[in-house]
Parts: C-alpha cells; structure tokens; sequence
C-alpha cells in the first residue's frame, strides 16, 4: 500500500527537505498490536508515525516532529536541511546517541557532531563528562531502556547549563505509561525480532512528561507533527 495513512494528515510540506508528498507504507505487525494493547486509532498513528514518510527525504513522521523541535529549541525557522549547513550552529556540542532515523547523516554535518550507539555508548551510564553538550538527541531509544528515569538523568547530567535534551518515544497519547515488567517480551523493529536490545521495557503514554521533570529537567515541551503520530518532547536542562 501506498499513499497517505488516512487517518493521519502528513504536513503540507516536510520540515527538513521541504518536500510535499508524502507516502505511506505499513510498519505495524498484528502481534505487535497485540502484545501493545493498541486499538484501532492508536495502532494507525503509531504506524503513520513509523511508516509516513516523506517521498523526498525519505522521513518519516517521528523524525519530522524531531527535526522540528530540534529547531525550536534553537529558534530556527528554516528547514533541518539548511540548519546542520547554517554557520551559526557549528559550535554547536552535540550527542547522538543511535541513528536518530533519518536525521543521522544530516546531525553529523554538524562540526560538533558526537555518535555512539549502545552498548558502547548506554544511556543508563554515558561516557562522557558533566556538562560537556549543549544538545543530546536520541529517537526511540527510551523504551528500550531498562531504567528510563536513570537514562533521562545521565542526559541531563552530560549537558551544559542551557543545554537540551530532544527525544522521541513511542507515546499513546490516550493512555498512562506502562511497564512491561512481568509481561512476555515485546520488541519493536521487525516482526520476528528476538534481540534483547530491542525489547521494551516501557510503554509511554499520556505522562510521558513526568519522566522527564523527575529526572529534574526544568521543563518539558512537546512538539508535535500530525499528532498524535508525530510527538517530539524538548527537555531543557
Ligand atoms: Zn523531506
């Protein structure tokens, strides 16, 4: 199946190439769905903001909803293709930890650029000094975490005074965050995936925002792109 998801409206024009058609292919596998609890309505926004993507750049909704608040968080109004190239953030200190999808060969245009990926990079116990980034961006990472509260305060601790934390999770929106302790093992990717560091621990919902304030952030923004598919969150340090 091609074509728009039409449960979900894709932006007019996409925020990091500036396309404007969007194509959709399904990502969701029905035991996926199930193991989730997902209804109807929340399994086409989740598959929208996996499988929506724009036929330019190839982003998908996650990412778009990443690069734009990525750019609001540094008060850029261009595309995220003008703003890894734009002088003014080549000073930028930058932490990337796994591909952030789509957005990974345009984060490392960034001089500041910094990549790790697990398990040599673990968000439950960075390498890296206190303070040493202004920016650390991760994408569907969290849920995979075993401790998410610990994971979201390594973040923090490694940025600098002024500094953001700008991620996406998995969110339903219309629902609270669940545990996956005590239930079988669930894993995103592919169906059939079997790799430890795939499964998930946690299934985010509709206070997603409070993991972020109690790991001690000062604020939580959520930035959407066709919400609920798109939903990127800005934690300021
Ligand atoms: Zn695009």
């Amino acid at each position: 199946m091609t074509g728009p998801d039409p449960s979900v409206t894709p932006p007019a024009r996409c925020p990091i190439c500036g396309g404007g058609r969007f194509v959709h292919t399904p990502v969701l596998w029905p035991g996926l769905v199930d193991e989730w609890g997902l209804s109807a309505d929340e399994a086409a926004y989740i598959d929208a903001q996996q499988g929506t993507r724009c036929d330019t750049c190839q982003s998908n909704l996650r990412s778009l909803a990443l690069a734009l608040a990525i750019m609001q968080w540094a008060g850029y109004a261009g595309l995220f293709g003008q703003f890894v190239h734009d002088p003014r953030h080549a000073a930028l200190r930058l932490l990337e930890v796994n591909e952030a999808g789509t957005l990974h060969h345009l984060l490392r245009i960034l001089p500041g650029h910094r990549f790790g990926v697990y398990p040599q990079v673990d968000l439950m116990q960075l390498p890296f000094e206190s303070g040493t980034f202004d920016l650390v961006v991760h994408s569907d990472t969290l849920e995979h975490v075993p401790d998410p509260r610990r994971a979201l305060e390594e973040c923090r601790r490694v940025l600098a005074v002024d500094g953001a934390l700008v991620f996406t999770v998995p969110t339903i929106v219309g629902r609270l965050t669940r545990s996956r302790a005590g239930l079988p093992q669930s894993y995103h990717g592919l169906a059939g995936a079997n790799d430890p560091g795939m499964a998930v621990h946690t299934e985010f919902g509709a206070d997603v925002w409070a993991f972020v304030l109690a790991a001690g952030f000062r604020s939580c923004e959520l930035v959407p792109c066709a919400f609920p598919a798109g939903l990127a969150i800005i934690a300021r340090r």
